[in-house]
């Protein structure tokens, strides 16, 4: 058995089960168990897998009826571990934060949660030390994050203002109730959207505006980004500024890469574990530097993006390991990348 801190999810679903799965990739860190309301397909996988698996108390008989092995109840599974993922669908967090109160565990929450309810809104590379005696920290949005990465990637050429057009994914792969299937849907009609609002719970001095629409995907969502610097600035400086970025990687001008399909290949390709790229993947030939202003077009995996920063979040509450040092462990542990992918 690894010695580590003991780490339940809460929630096995997209977020939920990719933690879970970089959990057990840390030598640190220990997957004492994960949590699920329905006895189904994915009950069953967590069975042959050998996971501990945690239940709503009234919900058992449903999971044995079915044939699923159940190791305990949810507060069962609170009580038994040291910190909480969780992963629950948003708003439910909230409700389950009491919970991880009262047994005095500390806990990380998802970006579907309001940014009033814990102590910290967090991106690793942003804020891990700020996390230091803080019990409750929220990763924010797969959007943010990677508005936010970027940021911090350009940041020493001193940021005027950023204007962001997110262009969403409508939904998850896995899921088969959501759309639109036929539309792009302004969300919201109105802007700014709510993602310029999450960028300043980690960035509150940053001037950001943000536009959203949602097309009918499920793969990645794109970013089109408008920076203004408070100086002249050449491609090849931010060129060479996101090379050196972790968790962010370029697209070569070469490659003729231009679309999130093509990425989501390279990552079937590459073998990553669920063909995931927690990376940020930005266009090389999308890098348009013209005075003080830089536009640049990139992709985000809303699957996976979130992930490392979760196993981070886990360090930064531990508070025994640098920044530098988490996020080099936790990228060496699951094969995350800087530089040119391709
Ligand atoms: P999901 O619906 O795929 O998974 C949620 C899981 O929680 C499911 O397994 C569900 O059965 C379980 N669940 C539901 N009610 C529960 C309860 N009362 N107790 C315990 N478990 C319960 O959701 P998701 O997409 O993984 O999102 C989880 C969080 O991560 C949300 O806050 C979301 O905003 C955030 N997030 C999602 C994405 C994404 O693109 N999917 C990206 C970044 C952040």
């Amino acid at each position: 058995m690894v010695n580590g801190m003991k780490v339940a999810v809460n929630g096995y679903g997209t977020i939920g089960k990719r933690i879970a799965d970089a959990v057990i990739m840390q030598n640190d860190l220990q997957l004492s168990g994960v949590s699920k309301v329905t006895p189904d397909y994915e009950a069953l996988i967590l069975n042959k897998i050998g996971t501990n698996l945690y239940v709503p108390e009234q919900n058992i008989k449903k999971f044995e009826d079915a044939g699923i092995t159940v190791s305990g109840t949810i507060p069962e599974m609170v009580n038994s571990c040291d910190i909480i993922v969780d992963a629950t669908p948003g708003g439910y967090g909230t409700k389950y934060k009491e919970l991880y109160q009262s047994a005095g565990k500390p806990a990380v929450f998802q970006g579907g949660e309001d940014a009033n309810m814990v102590d910290l809104s967090f991106c690793a590379m942003c804020n891990y030390e700020l996390v230091s005696g803080k019990k409750y920290v929220r990763v924010v949005s797969c959007n943010t994050t990677g508005i936010l990465r970027t940021i911090y990637s350009l940041r020493s050429f001193g940021i005027k203002n950023v204007q962001v057009d997110i262009i969403r994914r409508a939904a998850d792969p896995r899921e088969i109730k959501k759309g639109p299937i036929n539309s792009i849907t302004l969300d919201p009609v109105e802007s700014p959207s709510h993602h310029a609002n999450d960028v300043k719970s980690v960035m509150p001095d940053l001037k950001i505006v943000t536009r959203a629409a949602i097309v009918p995907t499920t793969l990645m969502h794109l970013h089109q980004m408008t920076i203004k610097f408070d100086r002249k600035t050449e491609k090849i400086e931010v060129i060479n500024a996101l090379l050196k970025t972790p968790r962010i990687v370029l697209l070569s001008s070469n490659s003729g890469v231009h679309s999130t399909a093509e990425i989501m290949e390279i990552a079937r390709d590459l073998g990553r574990k669920r063909a995931d790229l927690p990376e940020v993947a930005v266009f090389e030939g999308s890098i348009n530097a013209d005075g003080d202003t830089v536009l640049l077009s990139y992709a985000v995996h809303q699957e996976s993006i979130v992930v490392p920063e979760n196993i981070d979040a886990i360090r930064a509450i531990q508070g025994k390991v640098t920044k530098d040092d988490s996020i080099k462990i936790t990228d060496t542990a699951m094969g995350i990348k800087r530089g040119y992918l391709i």
